[in-house]
């Protein structure tokens, strides 16, 4: 009885093109967490609050929950070639 060996290949997900087996890949992960920068104003009154908090609230109540989920949170998991790995370094002024 012979053995079957199957080599896994794996496309790159930015360029989509298959990473040979003599090639190194890489692994990210992105994790995006929302900030603000947006602060009440020191004129602020306790009904501008209010109106603020339930104007707040009626938007949230209508967006989709994943869209809101992401758009607070984000994380994502990816492979890369070794190319698209330095452009994306390059991108991010990281080299
Ligand atoms: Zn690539």
């Amino acid at each position: 009885m012979t053995e079957k060996v199957v080599f896994l290949t794996y496309r790159c997900q930015i360029c989509n093109r298959f990473i040979p087996r003599t090639e190194p890949f890489f692994e990210g992960t992105l994790e995006l967490v929302a900030g603000t920068n947006q602060l009440l104003a020191d004129e602020s009154t306790p009904e501008r609050i209010a109106a603020e908090l339930q104007a707040l609230t009626v938007a949230i109540e209508k967006a989709d929950p994943r869209k809101l989920e992401e758009e607070v949170y984000l994380k994502r998991q990816f492979r890369l070639c070794p190319m698209c790995r330095q452009q994306l370094l390059t991108h991010l002024h990281l080299t």
